[in-house]
């Protein structure tokens, strides 16, 4: 298993997909990343499945 993936993610605000690199040692973290197309901060909530490693990312917009 690697122990860091990139996964590409959609940015909730403009739709353009970016990559992020997920550190698959801990299981489930949450963190804001700015979108690196319109530069709004995303919130990423990311899973990694302890049986096979799969990463799960969600991305949430932050309202104005
Ligand atoms: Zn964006």
């Amino acid at each position: 298993m690697e122990i860091e993936q990139t996964v590409i993610v959609q940015c909730p605000y403009c739709a353009q997909t970016f990559e992020v690199l997920v550190d698959c040692s801990i299981g489930h973290q949450e963190y804001i990343e700015d979108c690196e197309v319109c530069c709004r901060p995303v919130s990423l909530v990311i899973d990694v499945a302890e049986e096979d490693g799969a990463v799960m990312v969600q991305t949430i917009g932050e309202d104005v």
